[in-house]
């Protein structure tokens, strides 16, 4: 029902699509431009080197593709991986396994680690299937960084020094849709061949952009990749791209956006961006320590900084919970997916936030709870958030 539209605004706080600022909303609203012109190679090409920011590399080759997060993880497999190709991947959130989906649909012969939802990647299981592969036949190693299900980051630094340990030369794929952006995500130190993120996540844009890079090693592997592939083919925008051309048109208002938004995050200091979220994350997660209410990730050294994921007590259905946010506060919280669908709720913290907001959201949260018959005390996620956030803030810089 369009009939009535709220006052104030639409708090939105699941894991993407995230708040847009309004200097990136601005940006976008333009008339239509003809990509064609003379204008758009230098406006194209700096868009492609000012990303690999986000990514943390240098000797990557940055892509653009109209399309979404699921398109960067086709993209991913079918540039670097022939059908009939083993693969190794762990399963631990709904994320992770509709990539296992979408690996077997591919052809790939796909070996799985299922781990419990709410732990990592394990990667001294990683190191054993490595080691027992002596004919070196799994080809590519395929990881979700942050599972958007669960709030669970696993550790890809520690993925690679196992397949350094084992001196193994498969592909390290990575899925950064929730992480990109907003976490520490080191591409050439980990030495992650493709790395995949979403327009809607961190870099706090509308739906419509897969950003990917890839390693030198990744675009040598595209010329044995044997995955049919058309409209994400790497090779298509390599011909154009150095040019600052594009294989086919372009969305300018999203790019006028990207644009944007790399521009925030390069003047706020990238790793002030990481610091931020880290920030944001632990005064939410202190906040659910004052509910007396406990997160689904199962051990610190993989809680999320882009979402944290809680777990409501038995009897609840969390969907009772996101459900009175956003019909009596207008606050969209995220809901329990799959299989801890009704058992969880997850408030994102990724890409445009600041602590004001969160303030709003945990507010919000409580009394959804409160609706919900969660009985916890009015104020006291806020207060420890409150604490965390007054005594840890810095002076804006331009503020001082
Ligand atoms: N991977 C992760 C970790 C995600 O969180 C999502 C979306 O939420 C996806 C992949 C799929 O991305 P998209 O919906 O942009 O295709």
């Amino acid at each position: 029902d369009f009939s009535f539209t709220p006052p104030g605004r639409n708090h939105l706080f699941v894991p993407g699509p995230v708040n847009i600022h309004d200097s990136v909303l601005r940006a976008m609203d333009r008339p239509s431009l003809n990509h064609r012109d003379p204008w758009f190679n230098a406006f194209f090409k700096d868009i492609l080197e000012e990303s690999k920011m986000i990514f943390k590399t240098k000797e990557g080759t940055t892509f653009i593709f109209p399309g979404t997060g699921t398109g960067g993880w086709e993209a991913a497999l079918t540039n670097t991986l022939s059908p009939g190709d083993k693969v190794v991947t762990f399963r631990y959130g709904q994320f992770s396994h509709l990539w296992v989906d979408m690996m077997e649909r591919l052809g790939l012969d796909v070996i799985v680690v299922d781990r419990p939802w709410g732990e990592g990647a394990d990667e001294a299981k990683l190191a054993e299937i490595l080691k027992a592969d002596t004919k070196k036949e799994i080809k590519a190693v395929a990881v979700v960084h942050n599972e958007t299900t669960t709030g669970v980051t696993s550790d890809i630094g520690q993925c690679r020094q196992v397949m350094d340990q084992a001196d193994h030369p498969a592909l390290l794929l990575v899925d950064g849709v929730s992480s990109i952006g907003a976490l520490d995500f080191r591409m050439d130190e980990w030495g992650v061949d493709v790395a995949v993120t979403g327009s809607q996540k961190a870099l706090s844009l509308p739906t419509g952009l897969a950003v990917v890079a890839a390693s030198p090693k990744a675009l040598a592997a595209r010329k044995s990749a044997k995955s049919k592939r058309c409209y994400y083919d790497f090779e298509d925008m390599l011909k154009t791209n150095p040019g600052g051309n594009v294989p086919y048109t372009p969305s300018i208002p999203l790019l006028y956006g990207l644009r944007e938004s790399l521009a925030l995050l390069k003047s706020e200091g990238f790793e002030n961006v990481i610091k931020r979220h880290h920030r944001l994350a632990e005064g939410t997660r202190r906040a659910v320590a004052g509910w007396g209410l406990k997160l689904l990730c199962k051990e610190p050294r993989w809680n999320s900084d882009s979402l944290t994921v809680i777990e409501t007590p038995e009897g609840i259905d969390s969907g009772e919970i996101v459900k009175a946010a956003y019909t009596r506060y207008n606050l969209s919280i995220g809901v329990g997916l799959s299989k801890v669908a009704g058992k969880v709720f997850r408030i994102g913290h990724l890409g445009n936030s600041d602590e004001v907001m969160m303030l709003g959201a945990i507010a919000g949260t409580e009394m959804a709870l409160l609706d919900a018959g969660v009985n916890i005390e009015p104020g006291s996620g806020v207060k420890e958030a409150i604490k965390y956030w007054q005594s840890t803030s810095k002076v804006i810089p331009t503020r001082g």
